[in-house]
């Protein structure tokens, strides 16, 4: 093992689309594969299409004399990751203990590892990505939701029972805005792409005025967290208003993380990251006014560098690891 020849595939298992990719063992993705997950389909038929995907991107990659080692999937949810069951999962809402490594390896024959999405997304820019000089990190991934992933000297946190880092779930505001988990005033009512538009949304309905629904053609259903941020550029005062509100949040949480770990380095992904330009400053202000100043200034607040690759890499990184 540890030669170049060793290959991986990482699987990154969404609700709404799988990436499957062909990783060597220096973290380097050779090819890719996305496609719908269909999880209307039902749990069979998207078992189906991951174990299809793998094989395609075999057949596409594989070169006479290398062998897929192994298999690395991340998923959203609460993960077993000993024995590889999906317990349960947001996204998948009928999917109960579904064994899914016992499921992968029975069909192709390979050994097959499992973790949180989020945990992934983290291991490979700590692998290969912002974060490889560094030992510790912490990731959060802003898209529909907010996900997070902790790694401590090198290895993924995941607690005791494997549910470590939903860092969405960290209270920001005692009685704020209801999240789905329940509860109120979470990162993720926040910090989240969905959690934009419906801020948005509301404020639109209580008759604010804003250039967003201009950009929608004055379609509320098309509205999206990128429309809020165009807005912002132009100068819109309630887009500016939602982004500021958003990046303040993000600061709050990630000021708390700073503090409770010390980490070398903060590591944000995810489709909201393309605002980056205008979160980050306000986001830094708010960090440097709640982190402990020695901590503040030592850590890096840097935005992810493998692009929507993080969590494919990641996931075969964590088979790979498993292996040598
Ligand atoms: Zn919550």
């Amino acid at each position: 093992m540890g030669d170049n020849k060793t290959l991986l595939i990482g699987v990154d298992l969404g609700g709404t689309n799988m990436r499957v990719g062909m990783v060597t063992s220096d973290g380097r993705m050779v090819h890719r594969l996305i496609l719908p997950t269909r999880v209307t389909l039902g749990l069979d038929k998207v078992v189906e299409r991951i174990i299809k995907a793998i094989q395609e991107v075999i057949n596409q990659t594989i070169v006479p004399g290398n062998q897929i080692k192994g298999i690395g999937i991340g998923s959203p949810g609460t993960i077993d990751i000993q024995s590889g069951i999906i317990i349960s999962s947001p996204n998948f809402p009928k999917w109960k203990q579904v064994p899914l490594k016992h499921m992968i390896e029975e069909k192709l024959s390979i050994p097959t590892f499992m973790d949180n999405d989020a945990n992934a997304f983290a291991f490979g820019e700590k692998w290969v990505g912002a974060g490889k000089e560094v030992q510790s990190l912490v990731c959060l991934t802003l898209g529909t939701g907010v996900g997070g992933g902790i790694i401590l000297n090198g290895r993924i946190w995941h607690g005791a029972d494997g549910m470590a880092a939903e860092i969405g779930h960290m209270t920001v505001l005692p009685d704020g805005l209801k999240c789905n988990c329940g509860n109120y005033g979470c990162l993720e009512s926040y910090a989240s792409a969905s959690s934009i538009v419906r801020r948005v949304c509301n404020a639109i309905q209580s008759g604010k005025l804003t250039m967003v629904l201009d950009y929608a053609k004055g379609n509320l259903e098309n509205i999206t967290s990128d429309l809020v941020y165009q807005a912002a550029l132009k100068g819109d005062e309630l887009a500016i208003h939602i982004m500021n509100e958003t990046a303040t949040f993000l600061g709050i949480g990630i000021a708390n993380l700073i503090n409770l770990l010390n980490p070398e380095m903060i590591v944000v992904g995810g489709g909201l990251t393309n605002a980056w330009d205008i979160i980050y400053p306000v986001t830094l202000k708010e960090v440097q006014k709640r982190a402990l100043s020695e901590m503040a200034k030592r850590v890096k607040i840097v935005r992810a560098s493998l692009g929507d690759n993080s969590g494919i890499i990641g996931a075969a990184g964590i088979a790979y690891f498993n292996l040598i």
